[in-house]
């Protein structure tokens, strides 16, 4: 066992820290305000290389691989947790076709995405489908040499500023086996954005809601030339990203507990420092044991993940971080924003709006509640057995 980073490690993590300090940290606040895209945030990635982590050099990605993009999220999620979206949002709608795409459609579509010359969106959740994405509605239907697709797509993340879709839609029957990815040109004629989210929280990274209406699809498109593959290529994916959205909450965590910590050393009560209270001291080493454990699992994750470990049988550890790592972040920014009193409360602090970003990772890319599923599941069918 080795616990030590690489110099590759230190090297990405160190890149994403200037940059969340110099780009992300002085904008912070603002984004959450405007709810207008960063494109000097997403910029400033792609000058320094770090978007083709999640995809393999011979697809045109770095290939890094998780465990680094985690790090690098980790870091810009500290001051901004949109930010953290953004790395996320290089492997979401990337990875299907690392996954399930064939050779053209990979030399296509990933080396772009992985220099930053093309954005992606990932669209799976419907009006009546979120978690229930098994049974989704959209519909693809071949014509000649064309599928035309109808249907809706909610809560898109990065959907306003995307090239390029990936678009889960049925093709077939009922359940699982009725659905195929497609990569869908964002600005084909019958893609249309119909609203977009005010949200409470990650409000600079905008989500759309699409309506497809008889968009013609190239049958190229269609990831991997085979119908019926869409639902497991999209489990793969969200298991394989699962680490990221808990490095989110990490991230996170830490800009949060680092504030108060800095505000109670100056704060006066009852004679003296906020931070000489035991009371506030506890708060403290409470925020630190559960950041220390839930970075942990997150790296581990990550870590089996690069290993390949991304399958059914292994997701079970995926969203053990995801729900662990993700329900910390809420913990600790609540918390956080207590240390400060009324002050926390005033957006003149950023932890209302940790407090208010960390809500949405319990919810995004499976929720806590469907972290369970899987979690109880494996240890019902004693894929996961402390014996
Ligand atoms: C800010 C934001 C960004 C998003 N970005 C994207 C994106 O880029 N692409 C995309 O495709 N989607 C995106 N989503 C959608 C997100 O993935 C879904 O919201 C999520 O999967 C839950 O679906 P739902 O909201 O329809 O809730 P529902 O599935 O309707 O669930 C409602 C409640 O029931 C619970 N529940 C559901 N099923 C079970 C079960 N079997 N057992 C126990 N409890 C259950 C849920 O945990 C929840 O509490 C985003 C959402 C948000 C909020």
């Amino acid at each position: 066992m080795d616990f030590e980073l690489s110099e590759e490690h230190r090297l990405i993590k160190d890149t994403a820290r200037r940059i969340a300090r110099e780009v992300v940290a002085p904008r912070a606040k603002e984004v959450d305000e405007t709810q207008e895209y960063p494109e000097d945030f997403f910029q400033a990635f792609k000058q320094a290389g770090l978007l083709g982590m999640p995809i393999p050099e011979s697809m045109g990605g770095t290939g890094n691989g998780i465990l680094p993009l985690c790090l690098a999220i980790e870091e810009v999620a500290k001051y901004e947790c949109g930010a953290g979206l953004m790395f996320v949002l290089s492997g979401l709608p990337t990875r299907p076709i690392v996954f399930g795409g064939n050779r053209e459609q990979q030399q296509a579509y990933l080396p772009s995405a992985a220099s930053g010359d093309t954005k992606m969106a990932f669209c799976l959740t419907e009006p009546d489908h979120g978690s229930d994405a098994a049974n989704l509605e959209t519909r693809a239907v071949r014509d000649g040499d064309d599928y035309v697709l109808n249907g809706n797509k909610v809560y898109i993340s990065g959907g306003t500023v995307a090239d390029y879709l990936t678009v889960f839609a049925r093709t077939g029957g009922p359940g699982a086996r009725g659905i195929s990815a497609f990569v869908v040109d964002a600005h084909a004629p019958g893609v249309n954005i119909d609203r977009t989210d005010d949200k409470m929280g990650v409000r600079s990274v905008p989500t759309a809601h699409f309506s497809f209406n008889d968009v013609r699809v190239p049958a190229e498109n269609l990831l991997g030339g085979e119908e019926g593959k869409g639902f497991n290529t999209a489990m793969l994916t969200l298991n394989s990203m699962r680490p990221t959205v808990g490095a989110r909450g990490v991230g996170l965590a830490e800009g949060a507990a680092g504030y108060a910590m800095e505000w109670a050393r100056e704060r006066e009560a009852f004679g003296s420092k906020v931070l000489d209270f035991q009371a506030i001291q506890f708060m403290f080493a409470d925020m630190a044991i559960q950041i220390e454990a839930a970075r942990n699992l997150v790296y581990k994750a990550a870590w089996n993940v690069d290993r390949g470990m991304y399958t059914r049988e292994h997701a079970h550890h995926l969203s053990i971080a995801k729900a662990f790592a993700t329900e910390m972040a809420n913990k600790v920014a609540f918390d956080a924003l207590q240390v400060l009193g009324a002050q926390g409360y005033m957006k003149d602090h950023p932890l209302e709006r940790h407090y208010r970003d960390a809500r949405q990772l319990m919810i995004v890319e499976g929720t806590s509640q469907v972290q369970r599923v899987v979690i109880s599941r494996a240890m019902i069918d004693r894929n996961l057995v402390y014996g």
